[in-house]
């Protein structure tokens, strides 16, 4: 039997450059109701932080509407129907919509008020319309935040390359809500998040961040590393998070000596990746090679 998908039109809510033509905030909000078959159904948004939803954005290079997933950066706890995400300019050769989320084809679709199709599944008991989620359950190869009764007690490295923070700051954003789980018997959880971008133009909320270690300093932490280039008076780290080189056989040595300086005893964290496969599977190699095996690993490559 095929199962009917369900997409709702969402309205373009915010657009925010933060690197012109290279990377976007992007928010879509959904209706609050939609009907199907004569039938009236309430959206409901739960969310999961770390996971992604589904869209049918347009592609720049074949000018068709295009599946793709996008991770949502903020948590459902506090924005219900408000999917924020940020996309970048992947740059590939075949690069479609990540192209045409940053043209001005977009802001003219927004001014017109052109709605994006978002995927929505019916409840289990088939009374509401939820977001479609891309994951279901924890797996290693997913960064599905652990339940509020698991991370009020673990330490968290988050590692995001670029774009790859929107996980991660669903995350932070999720336990700032919760008052990062502490109380009076419960010093709540711990997340520390290294951020690897170019250049300072597209460090993504730089400041929310920096005035959350303010806020929170003995639950969070935040690295931002800046890999090609940095404003003189630039404080924080600059440079490649992790070195390769090559070994006598011609197999690759990854050196991960710069994330070491930042996080000393990585093997006392839970580590989280997010960026390419590439980058994930030099983290992974990485670890092997020096032997060191933190509480947990969980990567998500896209
Ligand atoms: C779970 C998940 C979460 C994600 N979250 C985000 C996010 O938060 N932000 C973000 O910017 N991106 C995110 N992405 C990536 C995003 O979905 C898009 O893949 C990305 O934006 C690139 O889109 P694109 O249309 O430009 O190119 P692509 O998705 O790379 O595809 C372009 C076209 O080329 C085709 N193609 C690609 N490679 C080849 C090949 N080798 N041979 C033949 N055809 C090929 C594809 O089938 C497609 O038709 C996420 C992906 C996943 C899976």
């Amino acid at each position: 039997m095929t199962v009917r998908e369900i997409f709702v039109p969402a309205t373009i809510t915010d657009l925010t450059v933060i690197d012109p033509s290279e990377i976007r905030n992007i928010e879509l909000t959904l209706p609050q109701e939609y009907e199907i078959d004569g039938k009236v159904y309430p959206v409901i948004d739960e969310m999961r932080p770390g996971t992604a939803f589904l869209a049918k954005p347009f592609g720049a290079r074949t000018g068709r509407q295009r599946r793709r997933m996008y991770t949502r950066s903020n948590p459902s706890i506090n924005a219900k129907g408000v999917l924020q995400t940020i996309i970048n300019d992947t740059h590939a050769e075949k690069a479609d919509t990540s192209v045409w989320w940053q043209t001005a084809d977009v802001t003219a679709f927004q001014s017109a008020g052109e709605t994006i199709p978002v995927l929505l599944n019916l409840t289990p008991d088939g009374t509401a319309l939820a977001p479609y989620e891309h994951c279901s359950s924890i797996e290693n190869s997913n960064l599905r935040l652990e339940p509020d009764d698991e991370w009020p007690t673990m330490r968290f490295l988050g590692i995001a390359l670029s774009t790859g923070i929107t996980p991660f700051l669903a995350h932070i954003r999720h336990m700032k809500a919760l008052n990062f789980g502490r109380n009076s018997v419960c010093a709540g959880g711990y997340y520390r998040v290294v951020v690897s971008v170019k250049n300072h133009r597209q460090l993504m909320a730089h400041e929310e961040l920096q005035e959350m270690v303010a806020e929170w300093p003995q639950n969070f932490a935040y690295h931002p590393v800046l890999t090609r280039e940095w404003p003189d008076d630039w404080s924080h780290g600059t440079g490649r998070i992790m070195n390769i080189g090559e070994q006598q056989n011609g197999k690759q040595r990854i050196s991960l000596e710069p994330l070491l300086e930042i996080v000393p005893n990585i093997l006392n964290e839970h580590v989280r990746l997010c960026g390419s496969k590439e980058v994930c599977r030099q983290l992974t190699e990485g670890l092997a090679q020096a032997g060191l095996q933190p509480r947990s690993f969980r990567a998500e490559a896209w």
